[in-house]
C-alpha cells in the first residue's frame, strides 16, 4: 500500500489542508493546517498514524491559522518547515491582523526549506519547490513517485494564485508556474490549497491565465 492522503476543506477561505500517511511506518505530516486543527489531529489519531512534520507552502493565515491548535492536540510537538523567505509573513501571523483579528500560528518554524530539497515521509520521497510570485517563499511539494504536487496557492484549477497583495509579483508567479509546473508531466495530479484538484495537463490546456502567457517567455 502506497502513501494515503487525506483532505480536509477549513477555515473562511475553504483552505486545503492535506494529512499525509505511511501506512507502515504510520509517520504522517500536515501539509497547511489553515484551521481545525483539533479535527486533523483527531483524524490522524483514529487511524493510529503519527504527525511528526507541518508543512507549509506559504505564510498566508489561511494556511497556518490552525497549526497551534493542531500542535496542541499533538501527543509529540511537531517541527514546522518553510521556506525562510516568508518568515516575515508568519510573524505577522499571515496578514490576519490587516482583516482585524489574531491567529496562533503555532511552532516557529525550525526547519528551512530549500529549492530541490529532499524530504522523506516513510518511503515516499518529496521535493520542496521554491515557487515565489503568490508570496517570496512560497513553495509546492512534489512527489515524483506518485506524480502529486501540492501546489499551494501557485497554479488552481484553472486559475492561478493572486499577487496583488504585500509581497507579491506576476512575473515571478508566471515564471515559477513554467519553470516548476509546466515542466512536469501531464499526469502529474495537483492539489492545490483551495479548490478541487486538477492535473498539469489540464491546466497546460485550459487555464486561461497560462494561456495568455507567451509561449516560452521566462
Ligand atoms: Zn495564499
Ligand atoms: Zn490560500
Amino acid at each position: 500500500m502506497g502513501l494515503l492522503v487525506r483532505r480536509f476543506v477549513v477555515g473562511p477561505l475553504d483552505t486545503n489542508a492535506y494529512l499525509l500517511a505511511d501506512p507502515e511506518t504510520r509517520h504522517a505530516v500536515v501539509i497547511d493546517p489553515g484551521a481545525e486543527g483539533v479535527r486533523i489531529a483527531r483524524a490522524a489519531a483514529d487511524e493510529g498514524w503519527r504527525i511528526r512534520h507541518i508543512w507549509i507552502t506559504h505564510a498566508h493565515f489561511d494556511h497556518i491559522a490552525g497549526a497551534g491548535e493542531l500542535a496542541e492536540s499533538l501527543p509529540t510537538w511537531p517541527l514546522v518547515a518553510m521556506h525562510p523567505d516568508d518568515l516575515w509573513l508568519w510573524r505577522m501571523e499571515g496578514g490576519a491582523p490587516l482583516f482585524g483579528f489574531h491567529i496562533d500560528p503555532g511552532p516557529e518554524p525550525t526547519v528551512y526549506l530549500h529549492h530541490g530539497q529532499q524530504l522523506r515521509l516513510g518511503r515516499t520521497i518529496v521535493e520542496g519547490r521554491h515557487a515565489p510570485g503568490h508570496s517570496p517563499g512560497h513553495v509546492m511539494f512534489y512527489l515524483p513517485y506518485e506524480g502529486l504536487l501540492f501546489a499551494g496557492d501557485v497554479v488552481f484549477y484553472e486559475s492561478v494564485g493572486r499577487t496583488d497583495i504585500p509581497g507579491g509579483d506576476p512575473d515571478a508567479l508566471r515564471q515559477s508556474i513554467q519553470a516548476h509546473v509546466l515542466t512536469l508531466p501531464d499526469t502529474v495530479r495537483i492539489l492545490p490549497g483551495h479548490g478541487p484538484e486538477t492535473t498539469v495537463g489540464h491546466e497546460r490546456r485550459f487555464n486561461p491565465f497560462i494561456a495568455s502567457w507567451p509561449e516560452g517567455d521566462g
